[in-house]
């Protein structure tokens, strides 16, 4: 068999990448074992303030401008909803958080989403002694319906090998790869953490974290907006909410354990008030870079071997603009930033 891309790896990364493909016409086979989760579970928030500072995301604006539409074309192919819009209100501990929201929220790349006004109001069962600062046009995508949705579509085109892709048994040649009975131009590999087990990109810095979550029944908490304080709590419907997340550098497992557990029910309960019930608990590992910037581009032997990685702790904004510049930059020869060109490590 004759492919054009070979891809190992159907989380965010590789399904912005495929995405991109289908839309250019190119033939390709994606390989996805389910060694990693990081998609799945993700909170899937997409907001281009971070909320502990009240600073502008790293290029956000441009993130969302191809992000957006990105979701958005999803949603119509399947006729569902994946892109819930929810605002974010940021719990306040102190006047002096409230002034520098007030400074944060002046400044022209802030104003169209960080509200002015300092929200009072009380709402059940949540603590906020000094207020809220509300965040609009914020929301989250709902990763894991997504990733199901287009997993069935890819296997319906027999487009998808459900097996772990074998480093070892890819043959690389001038203008080739060979990987058992299939032969590619090219190759793209996201597999998020899976990247240490990559011969060929592993010498890539990789920090990556650790993150848990929890899911919660709350009868008595009915917001339709995300709360952040020391986690978040993100509405899913029916009483129903995502708390999270832990971060944690050492634990190298996607199992969810006991101490992250914990340490979210003393964080939750530090500003939730009402009973709740824990439904599920889940884990994964972000693959975050040492500085903090994704990982795209070329082998520096091989040139047919590619990479899309480093989504960090933002897979859900920053995929779909990665995407489209390793596509333009493999097809085209269109120069990736240095910020994100993976020639940054050589
Ligand atoms: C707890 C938590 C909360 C998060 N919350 C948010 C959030 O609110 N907003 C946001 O934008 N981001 C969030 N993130 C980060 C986001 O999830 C990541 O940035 C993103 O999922 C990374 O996508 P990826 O495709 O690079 O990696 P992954 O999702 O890890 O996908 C890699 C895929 O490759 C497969 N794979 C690996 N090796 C092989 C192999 N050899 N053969 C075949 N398949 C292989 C794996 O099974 C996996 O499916 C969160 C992450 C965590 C863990």
């Amino acid at each position: 068999m004759q492919v054009d891309y070979l891809i190992v790896g159907l989380g965010l990364a590789g399904l912005a990448f495929t995405k991109k493909l289908e839309e250019e016409n190119k033939s390709f086979i994606v390989f996805e074992d389910d060694s990693q989760n990081s998609s799945k579970v993700a909170g899937g928030m997409y907001n281009p303030v971070i909320l502990k500072r009240f600073t502008p995301v790293w290029e956000a604006e441009d993130q969302l401008k191809i992000a957006l539409p990105f979701y958005n074309e999803l949603e119509i192919k399947f006729q569902k909803k994946y892109d819930y819009k929810v605002d974010i209100y940021r719990i306040f501990k102190s006047i002096e958080e409230q002034n520098n929201w007030f400074i944060a929220a002046d400044k022209p790349s802030l104003s169209n989403y960080m509200s002015s006004k300092i929200i009072h109001k009380k709402f059940k069962g949540v603590l906020s002694n000094a207020g809220f600062g509300k965040l609009t046009n914020t929301g989250r995508i709902d990763t894991k319906e997504l990733l199901k949705d287009y997993r069935t579509y890819l296997n319906n085109q027999n487009k998808l090998k459900g097996e772990s892709f074998i480093y070892s048994n890819l043959e690389i040649a001038n203008n080739e790869v060979v990987y058992k009975e299939i032969k590619a131009s090219k190759i793209v590999f996201c597999e998020g953490f899976g990247l240490q087990k990559n011969p060929f990109f592993n010498y890539l810095p990789m920090q990556e974290a650790k993150g848990e979550l929890i899911i919660i029944h709350a009868p008595e908490l009915t917001i339709d907006f995300l709360i952040k304080a020391a986690v978040f709590v993100m509405p899913l419907g029916n009483n129903y909410y995502k708390v999270g997340a832990t971060f944690n550098w050492k634990d190298k497992t996607k199992n969810p354990t006991e101490e992250g557990k914990q340490e979210l029910i003393t964080k939750l309960d530090s500003f939730i008030t009402v009973p709740y019930q824990i439904v599920e608990h889940i884990a994964g590992i972000r693959p975050t870079i040492k500085d903090r910037r994704p990982l795209v581009g070329k082998h520096p032997k091989y040139k047919n071997l590619a990479i899309l990685n480093g989504l960090g702790t933002r897979g859900v904004m920053i995929a779909p603009i990665t995407a489209k510049a390793l596509y333009n930059y493999l097809e085209y020869d269109i120069k990736l930033s240095t910020e994100i060109d993976i020639s940054r490590f050589y």
